[in-house]
């Protein structure tokens, strides 16, 4: 097995979702060195670290949404529902001409129809090369005309991937499960709206999605459980049958 990381490092430069007013944002991620085996701690180098839930590659947990305010948590996510294979779907060359890319249902019955149903307890992973930006808070975001213009999805596309039984989650490689454009739609930010309504569990600002095959890799997420966090960055990774087994 190939093991391929999907995770971005975490870094005081880590771009993290900007609300506008009046929404309060949370902080980004920052490092405080206590000790580095000086005076503080001779032998000895720790750090506290300060940060929102919601930053780099981060899982959202039903709790997150107003629509899943009854439901999970971050730490009660099942550990099977965090498990599972993974489809990857490349969307990368028309978010490459369009920003404002919302991939429809359409979209993934055309893919499904020619490459097979989706296996039971799958994450979709959605490739739109945005991973390329992530070393740029502004490019990443993609601001200008007053909005952020990133790649997402339609809201009948969220509610008919909420709704179906066989996806434990859907990740992607922006910022947000949600397009930048999400507050617009009907509902707003209908994946949040619709997944985190439906137990299912949304992964952000992935990268490496072009190591895995469309399908046949595995993935593995792994969130902090943080008792009643309504996220945590998680590290995700992919098993990748390095024998060409796994169908592409
Ligand atoms: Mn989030």
């Amino acid at each position: 097995m190939n093991v391929v990381d999907l995770t971005t490092p975490l870094s005081a430069a880590t771009p993290t979702l900007e609300l506008p007013d009046p929404f309060v944002n949370l902080i980004d991620f920052s490092i405080d060195y206590q000790s580095e085996y000086d005076d503080r701690g001779p032998f000895w180098k720790h750090a506290n670290i300060h940060t929102g839930e919601h930053i780099g590659t981060h899982i959202d947990a039903p709790v997150h949404w107003i629509s899943g305010r009854g439901g999970k948590d971050v730490s009660e996510i099942e550990p099977t529902r965090l498990v599972g294979p993974a489809v990857v779907i490349d969307f990368s060359e028309r978010a490459a001409d369009d920003p404002d890319l919302l991939i429809d249902v359409s979209d993934i019955a055309s893919w499904e129809s020619a490459n097979g149903a989706f296996p039971d307890n799958c994450w979709l992973l959605v490739r739109t090369g945005w991973d390329s930006r992530g070393h740029d808070r502004n490019e990443f975001l993609n601001k200008y005309d007053g909005g952020s213009h990133t790649p997402g999805f339609t809201a009948e596309c969220a509610q008919w991937l909420a709704e179906r039984d066989e996806i434990s989650g859907v990740g992607v490689e922006t910022v947000g499960i949600d397009a930048g454009g999400a507050a617009s739609l009907e509902p707003a930010f209908p994946m949040h709206y619709h997944l985190l309504g439906h137990d299912k569990y949304g992964l952000t600002s992935l990268k490496n999605l072009q190591r895995l095959p469309s399908q046949g890799a595995v993935i593995v997420v792994a969130p902090l459980p943080i008792e009643g966090g309504t996220g945590s960055p998680a590290r995700v990774f992919a098993f990748v049958d390095s024998t060409g087994g796994g169908a592409r």
